[in-house]
Order: C-alpha cells, then sequence, then structure tokens
C-alpha cells in the first residue's frame, strides 16, 4: 500500500512534467474509484498546472481555477506517458497535456479518489481537519505531549490517527515505536515529554530515510514499461515475527492493535 514516501516520491516524480502545463483532455474510463470520479474534473481542461503539493497522502494538483486531488488508495499508482501508450485494463483515468504528454493512473483495487476541488483546495473536507504533517516544524514533542494527555488510546493508534498526525502508516509506525523504545500498546497519555521527543525524531528519521530511498526510483515514473514500483526497505520489526531483535537478539513478536497488525520486540519496548 503506498504510504506517505511513496506519495512524496510520486509527487516529486511527476512534477516536473506537469507544472506549468496546459491540461488538453481528462478521460476518465471507469469513474467507480472510491468516490465516484465527479463530472467536474473536466473543469481541468484547457487549464494551467500551477502548483503541486501533497498533504497528508493526498496529492493536490492546482490549476489556475481549481484544482485536482488523486489519492492512491491501496494499489493506486500515477505515471508520466511520454509518448500514447493504449491503456490496459486498471488505467482508470488519463490526463492528457497539450504537450503530448499524458499523466495515467492505474488502480486494480479501485480504493483510490480522483476528485475535483472549486477554490481553495486546503478547505476541502478530506484536507481541512488533518493534523500537521510528520516532517513539519510543527511537528513536535510538545505538540504529541499536548494533545495526548488523558488520553488512554494505544500509542501505536494515536500516533496513526489523521487528525494527530498525517502520514504516519502501519510500518512506520511500527517502524518508529521500536526505535523510540516504547511498546505499541502504551496509553498515549502515559508518555513522557522527553520520550515523544524521541519519537519524533524516529518518525522524522524513518519518514524521510524511506523518501531518500524513493529518490532513486524517479526515473520509473516516465517508463513506459510498467507502473513505478513501490521500494522495498530495510525495516526492524515490520513483518519479522519470530526473527531476532537486531537490538537484543530476543524474538520479534507480532499482535493485532486497533485491527492493525502490530511488529515490536517486547525487550526493548516498553
Ligand atoms: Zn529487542
Amino acid at each position: 500500500m503506498p504510504e506517505l514516501p511513496e506519495v512524496e516520491t510520486t509527487l516529486r516524480g511527476i512534477e516536473p512534467h506537469l507544472l506549468k502545463q496546459r491540461v488538453a483532455r481528462v478521460i476518465v474510463r471507469d469513474p467507480r474509484l472510491r468516490w465516484p470520479v465527479p463530472v467536474e474534473v473536466r473543469k481541468a481542461e484547457g487549464q494551467k498546472f500551477i502548483q503541486l503539493d501533497r498533504r497528508g497522502k493526498y496529492l493536490l494538483l492546482k490549476l489556475e481555477q481549481g484544482g485536482l486531488i488523486f489519492h492512491l488508495g491501496m494499489s493506486g499508482s500515477l505515471r508520466i506517458l511520454q509518448s500514447p501508450l493504449s491503456p490496459e485494463k486498471h488505467d482508470h483515468v488519463d490526463i492528457e497535456l497539450e504537450n503530448g504528454i499524458c499523466l495515467r493512473f492505474n488502480d486494480p483495487r479501485r480504493f483510490g479518489a480522483f476528485l475535483w476541488v472549486d477554490g481553495e483546495m486546503e478547505s476541502h473536507e478530506l484536507l481541512r481537519d488533518l493534523g500537521p504533517e510528520p516532517l513539519a516544524t510543527e511537528f513536535t514533542a510538545d505538540y504529541l505531549y499536548e494533545r495526548s494527555r488523558d488520553r488512554k488510546v494505544a500509542i501505536k493508534n494515536f500516533i496513526m490517527n489523521g487528525h494527530i498526525v498525517v502520514g504516519v502508516g502501519n510500518i512506520y509506525a511500527s517502524e518508529s515505536l521500536f526505535m523510540a523504545g516504547i511498546h505499541p500498546q502504551r496509553a498515549a497519555g502515559r508518555i513522557s515529554r522527553l520520550r515523544y521527543e524521541g519519537l519524533v525524531t524516529a518518525i522524522c528519521d524513518v519518514l524521510s530515510r524511506a523518501i531518500r530511498q524513493g529518490g532513486t526510483t524517479l526515473r520509473d515514473f516516465v517508463n513506459s514499461e510498467g507502473a513505478p514500483g513501490y521500494f522495498a526497505q530495510e525495516l526492524l520489526v515490520y513483518d519479522r515475527a519470530g526473527s531476532d531483535c537486531f537490538q537484543c537478539g530476543g524474538p520479534i513478536r507480532q499482535k493485532v492493535i486497533g485491527q492493525r497488525s502490530s511488529y515490536f520486540c517486547p525487550a526493548c519496548q516498553r
């Protein structure tokens, strides 16, 4: 599933091809995505892309008036076609530019989204209540500490809540809690300010490392052979149940927390 680093990498991959370019045609082959694709997406036709951004796992493609939102869902990907290529089964959306380049959206499971926004994009209902970006300066230990007081929710669920902080998915939550030595089930309200400092550092570290790794895949966005892959990462605990902890040698455990598989070392994480 595309996580924040893949979405950031997608943004960096498509941005140079779209910015300041004018849309010729928006083709929707199958509007049945997570939400039906609105007919308004055709308002993009004739307009130039003036800015591309990411907010959480949403891609914001701003036009002269209004803009388009993509979400990659469970299995979506975007790529740039520099010459026409006939669509395949799950190629649901094409945005053709006047210069002949095409942005193609592929999504086998159709949990992704393609939406239109009139006016300010950040005021869209999907975006306006989101928490801070994990790599932004306002995401601090003090912020997490204040927001977590009197909260009994497990810390793993707390940091995966998009109203608290966006884009910390299941893999990155497990990895950063291990790095910070915090047990994933510990109540968010019972973690000290000092330990939150370690957690904020770990979240930033694990996400920026993944984004740096994604940088090596940027050329894949113009690869006509297929969709850009999601980059493999070196993981410390995620998907390593039963394997030796890299820190203490004990076994990594798996447990379902908040309906998601969680991986941790019971000896190193308290
Ligand atoms: Zn350990």
